[in-house]
């Protein structure tokens, strides 16, 4: 599942590759993706007709297109949602036959939107296997759509208030991952960076946020921050082959792991095997000894 580090990766390939040009046609090739866009896909469709891309924008695992009619384009990734710039032309071997021929074109059996523009470079291709992404049209919300208003900044935005986040986690009655994940505490940490962030800082997934101290709070935080960094760094984390960036290629983060998805392996720093467990209906990895559980 995308997290933060892999949507910004796909939020600098479409402001490389996307800003700055008109829309031609939109075409929507499954409902599904755009489901919470109220008129449906004809709707969508046409409301995008003619627009340009002037900015692609981000908050917590949400981008959006900025246009410069002032409206926006929303995008989830979901599971397994990619953007995917030129395939068509660069990966010829995605591509199966129609199912209908009278549809005149190739297309990959997990294509749900696609963008033409008004230039003669390549086609935006949105594929999700799983349909758990999609897009809807914003009206007025190319600054900050407003079904995201509600959601915190992450820690890669520039106006991120770290000592205000720390308060809202120790404000909380609850265990630290739990906050973590909070997207109206802090947005774009998912399971992974949750786990590691938790390992660095030594600190147990359970530890209850209200008898945290600051210092234990912001180093939790912190460690969000700094592999979230690195993460992005090394092009995101790619687990089930379903990530990858606008050019199809996965990042290599995995290989950094410390903690997340390494049950059973010695913990690094002690050598304790890594342990798993269920929490919040997933999993939580972490070192027994590095990061003891609360009494
Ligand atoms: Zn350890």
């Amino acid at each position: 599942v995308p997290e933060l580090p892999e949507v910004e990766v796909v939020r600098r390939g479409l402001e490389t590759h996307a800003a700055g040009r008109r829309i031609d046609r939109v075409q929507v090739f499954h409902e599904r993706a755009v489901r919470r866009h109220e008129g449906g896909p004809a709707d969508f469709e046409a409301a995008l007709r003619g627009l340009r891309i002037d900015h692609l924008r981000r908050r917590g695992k949400y981008l959006w297109f900025a246009l410069d009619s002032g409206d926006a384009i929303l995008a989830h990734l979901g599971m397994s949602g990619q953007f995917r710039i030129g395939a068509a032309r660069t990966h010829p071997e995605i591509l199966v036959p129609p199912a209908d021929p009278q549809d005149g074109e190739q297309r990959h059996p997990h294509l749900r939107i696609r963008f033409t523009f008004d230039d003669a470079g390549p086609l935006l291709d949105f594929l999700d296997q799983r349909t758990f992404g999609g897009m809807q049209f914003v009206p007025g919300g190319a600054e900050l759509p407003e079904p995201i208003a509600h959601i915190a900044l992450d820690p890669l935005d520039p106006a991120f208030d770290r000592d205000a986040t720390v308060a809202r986690i120790r404000a909380k009655h609850t265990e630290i991952k739990r906050a973590l994940l909070d997207q109206t505490v802090v947005s774009g940490v998912g399971n992974i960076y949750a786990d590691e962030s938790l390992w660095r800082a030594k600190v147990h997934y359970q530890r209850p946020t209200d008898r945290m101290t600051r210092p234990v709070a912001g180093s939790v935080l912190d460690a969000a921050t700094q592999v979230m960094i690195e993460a992005l760094d090394a092009g995101g984390t790619s687990f089930d082959e379903l990530y990858v960036n606008v050019n199809g290629e996965s990042g290599y983060f995995d290989r950094s792991l410390h903690a997340y998805g390494q049950e059973g392996r010695p913990c690094e720093r002690c050598g304790t095997l890594i342990r798993r467990e269920a929490f919040m209906n997933r999993s939580s990895f972490f070192c027994p000894h590095c990061q003891r559980a609360p009494r």
